[in-house]
């Protein structure tokens, strides 16, 4: 980890933190968020806290365990370049393949036949040669992954992978919830509540209560009657778990997906199977504990891979399984008035102005939010892990392509929905529930969103957690992964046809508007006008990164566009506040954003940027220049990102570092020179789309 200087670019003594590789971002603590809902629905005496291991860099709890198993292979002299294997699947198998990535290792993963059909996509994306075997069991897997590496000559990390996650979770997990009980920001712990596969966490967490003579804590594993739940149970050392006093218990497969979707859709969070379990049983351990416990549960995974599985009512159905499907939403009635769909997306709410003296900026409807840098361990509710996203210096990529200077990436799919627009979501219900505008916020109203998703996610992530209704109509275009996500947060999604113009009542937009007039109580927060989406932008991601960068001299920042309100919030800051940077604007072939002119509007395929109009939270003037991308650089930029960093990002993001580099090199930046790029999103709406081969063999973006 590298401390910045004293000294900062914003003048300030506080010091941020860049990180050499997204590991290091990965020593981070994980928030933990208490669960307000389920405490009075349930009428708990007790708190129950989760801790939200799925925000960790590639998705899982498992991340810290692969890191140690690494380095424990390191100590005995594995290196860059070697060949390992290792038996490991679902997460696991993820984190340790996302580890390898960035260590420069080539991994080949076995696992015992299952349920990991959006898994093996994103480890085959990784670079790992992947290997479902017949078998069943992870016994069975492990022998033949030793025999296999023996016969390749090739290092088998079996042997350290219990220790690693006994050690990790000793070192990090337990000693992270002992820091917030030191804080006195949570009571001492009663108990802690975790999913077991193979038990080694668990087990290490109750080493760590042991280790200290603290027996009154009990640890608690979670595991699924049949075995029927991914993960769960599935590769179990009891040996181990009796030797530290973990109690076990279990909970029905049906049961825990039911409450699973029941947790993502009214606390907002975003938990897999196994976690959902998880807090399912600690519900029962709070009635237990004497009133006022505390209990913390330790959530594995999110929902990542599991969109198409007990997330996705067809697999539901397929499946046969006893779960609540969801119910059709309200949709727009066939006749209107076509007076509901005057509306003017070009026109920002409100007016910036800027003083000429200080060059700070204001606004004329909202007041600014002060800019914090702190990241606390315990959060007030899972919005507050939106926002103090981790900024990371590329290793191999910038060198790969022939640029000298320094490259920054700011990975913004670790916000708490898995995107940037988690912020403006969160400041946009923010000012409504403060000012009334441009629709007043009370208890049983409903949010309708146009969106390309991302706003979709982090709106039916402030609707879940903040109580009101949410409706999303997003063109047909935008992945199925992400309308299961805002499904999954309780919303409503309303698909429109792709060729449908933003002024067609048929659009995304028309629909939206359509909707609004025919249900009561509803409002469009509008991320085309509100000023809370550039504002999110100006007053919180580029004071970050301006912080993190401490004394390093930022030269180029890089930023895609949709709405716009990326770049124009944060141009506005770094001009204010580095005056010599410049900005640079990347929209897609087939958008108008970088210059109008109506016959260039067609399709491209990378979600979420460019338009066919010029949206009012757009400001081009606050912007140096632009570049135009096309969809297949985009992509394979995004897949040489997860390959060769083991960061974990979207198409818009390949989309931004690709035009990045081509930017250093036209400018000849010299070794010295930095750059930052926003990553918007990450992987988890895309695993059926660009990291699949077959998809980018459709569209011929693999062709040489
Ligand atoms: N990338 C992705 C994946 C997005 O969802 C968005 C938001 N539409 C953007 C980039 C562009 O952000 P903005 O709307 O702030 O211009």
């Amino acid at each position: 980890m590298s401390q910045n200087g004293v000294s900062s670019t914003n003048g300030s003594a506080k010091k941020g933190i860049t990180y050499n590789n997204i590991l290091e971002a990965a020593q981070r603590p994980t928030p933990l968020v208490p669960l307000r809902k389920l405490k009075v629905e349930h009428q708990l005496q007790s708190d129950i806290y989760v801790k939200l291991e799925y925000l960790n860099v590639a998705g899982s709890l498992e991340d810290r365990s692969a890191d140690k198993a690494f380095q424990f292979a390191e100590e005995i002299g594995v290196s860059r370049g070697d060949e390992v294997y290792v038996t490991a699947g679902g997460s696991t198998a993820i984190s340790y393949a996302t580890v390898a990535a960035v260590r420069g290792i080539k991994l080949t993963i076995y696992a015992p036949k299952g349920e990991f059909a959006l898994v093996d996509t994103v480890l085959h994306t990784l670079g790992v040669n992947y290997i479902e075997l017949p078998v069943s069991t992870y016994a069975e897997a492990r022998a033949q992954t030793e025999e296999a590496a023996q016969q390749k000559n090739a290092f088998c990390l079996n042997k350290f992978t219990t220790n690693a996650a006994f050690v990790a979770n000793l070192q990090k997990t337990a000693c992270e919830i002992e820091r917030a009980v030191n804080n006195k920001s949570i009571g001492k712990v009663g108990a802690v509540v975790i999913p077991l596969n193979t038990g080694a966490p668990a087990a290490g967490i109750a080493a760590y209560y042991r280790g200290t003579g603290d027996h009154g804590v009990r640890v608690i594993g979670v595991t699924c009657k049949k075995d029927t739940i991914p993960e769960m149970g599935l590769d179990l050392k009891n040996d181990l778990l009796q030797e530290y006093n973990v109690e076990k218990r279990e909970v029905d497969e049906e049961e825990a997906y039911s409450f699973t979707r029941h947790l993502i859709g009214t606390e907002g969070i975003m938990a897999g199977p196994s976690s959902g379990a998880a807090v399912l049983e600690a519900i029962k351990v709070a009635k237990e504990l004497p009133a006022g416990s505390t209990i913390v549960v330790v959530l594995q995974d999110g929902i990542r891979n599991y969109l198409r599985h007990f997330l996705d009512d067809d697999w539901i159905v397929a499946n046969k399984k006893n779960v609540v499907t969801r119910k059709d939403g309200p949709q727009p009635n066939a006749t209107f008035d076509p007076k509901v769909l005057v509306y003017d997306p070009t026109k920002l709410a409100g007016e910036w102005t800027q003083d000429p003296e200080t060059k700070k900026w204001n606004h004329s409807e909202v007041e600014f939010n002060e800019f914090n840098p702190e990241r606390p361990l315990v959060l007030d509710t899972v919005l507050d892990a939106i926002g103090k996203t981790p900024l990371v210096k590329l290793q191999h990529v910038p060198a790969a392509h022939g640029v000298k200077c320094n490259v920054y990436v700011k990975c913004e799919y670790l916000n708490a929905g898995g995107s940037t627009k988690d912020r403006i979501a969160k400041r946009m219900v923010e000012i409504a529930e403060k000012t009334g505008k441009p629709g007043k916020l009370v208890p049983g109203v409903t949010l309708i969103e146009p969106t390309s998703g991302n706003t979709g996610i982090g709106l039916s992530l402030a609707s879940a957690v903040r109580g009101y209704k949410c409706i999303i109509t997003m063109p047909k275009k935008m992945s199925k992964e992400k309308a299961i996500a805002m499904a999954s947060l309780g919303s409503t999604i309303i698909r429109t046809p792709n060729e449908a113009g933003f002024d067609s009542p048929n659009s995304h937009i028309g629909v939206a508007l359509r909707l609004k007039s025919e249900i009561q109580d509803a409002v469009v927060l509008d991320q085309y006008c509100n000023p809370g989406n550039p504002l999110a932008h100006y007053e919180q991601t580029a004071e970050e990164i301006i912080y993190d960068m401490g004394d390093k001299h930022i030269d180029l920042v890089v930023l895609t566009a949709g709405t716009g309100g990326t770049v124009t919030g944060i141009s506005r800051k770094i001009h204010e506040r580095v005056p010599t940077a410049k900005v640079v604007g990347v929209d897609p072939h087939g958008s108008i954003l970088a210059g109008p002119n109506e016959t260039d509007i067609e399709f491209y395929e990378v979600e979420g940027i460019g338009y066919d109009f010029l949206p009012g939270t757009l400001d081009t003037s606050a912007i140096d220049y632009w570049a135009k991308s096309h969809d297949k650089e985009s992509f394979l930029m995004a897949r040489e990102l997860i390959r060769t960093e083991g960061i974990l990002c979207g198409g818009s993001s390949g989309c931004a570092v690709h035009y990045a580099l081509e930017e250093c090199k036209s400018l000849n930046l010299p070794a010295e020179a930095n750059v930052v790029v926003l990553l918007p999103d990450g992987i988890r709406n895309y695993i059926t789309k660009f990291l699949d081969d077959d998809w980018m063999n459709e569209r011929h973006f693999l062709d040489a």
